[in-house]
């Protein structure tokens, strides 16, 4: 049985406040950024183009349905696409948060970053959140060849960082989505912060013994 208007409204409520909270401490700007919830039904719950993260009115949050038409609210983020790449080779994944947040930005902006793993294992709750993240090419806003190129790598990261551009991070549900963006953008910052110091990252038995013990995220 699929979630009742009710359920339903109840994560309409809690996309404004994670949305709010993001923008409320700068994880997010202007009109950037995106979240999406998938629903039992098929269907997913994404917030609109054009819209602010931090006044997010519910009622006009997108509702589309398993074939991605939209049934119910505004228009979706004009990123839809990214979310459904994501959704489609991650079926244990229940939410994405996609942000413009300035330190993953950044990073994503480096010359010599490892496009394989774009931040070191710096911290354990970075390899038990966001594990290893890999850097996807840069595309101009709106390509459908950034879709192929995310769904190339979902199915085995429930993060990547796109470049010149932003993370788009799954999560089993929208709390955890929110914390892995929130681990990811805060590694991000330690990682420039680091630059040109020749940090002491976690050794890889170190990041074994935690994936033996936790899962990859
Ligand atoms: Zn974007």
């Amino acid at each position: 049985m699929s979630q009742s208007r009710h359920d339903i409204n109840v994560l309409r409520e809690q996309i404004a406040t994670y949305g709010k909270s993001l923008f409320d401490r700068g994880l997010t700007m202007g009109s950037s950024g995106n979240i999406s919830q998938r629903l039992e039904d098929g269907g997913w719950l994404m917030t609109p183009t054009n819209a602010c993260l931090g006044r997010l009115d519910p009622a006009r949050i997108s509702r589309l349905d398993a074939q991605g038409v939209l049934i119910d609210g505004d228009a979706p983020t004009k990123e839809h696409f990214l979310h459904r790449a994501m959704y489609d080779e991650r079926p244990q994944s229940g939410a994405i948060v996609h942000l413009h947040s300035t330190h993953s930005v950044a990073v994503s902006c480096l010359p010599d970053v490892n496009p394989c793993e774009c931040i070191p294992p710096l911290t354990a709750y970075y390899v038990m959140r966001v594990g290893k993240l890999p850097l996807v090419p840069y595309y101009m806003p709106g390509d459908p060849a950034l879709g192929d190129a995310v769904r190339g790598l979902a199915g085995k990261h429930c993060a990547v960082l796109l470049a010149n551009h932003g993370p788009v991070v799954a999560g089993k549900t929208l709390e955890a989505a929110v914390y892995a963006t929130e681990e990811l953008e805060e590694t991000a910052k330690l990682f420039l912060l680091l630059q040109g110091k020749n940090p002491r990252g976690m050794t890889p038995e170190q990041v074994a013994e935690l994936e033996a013990r936790f899962g990859r995220p």
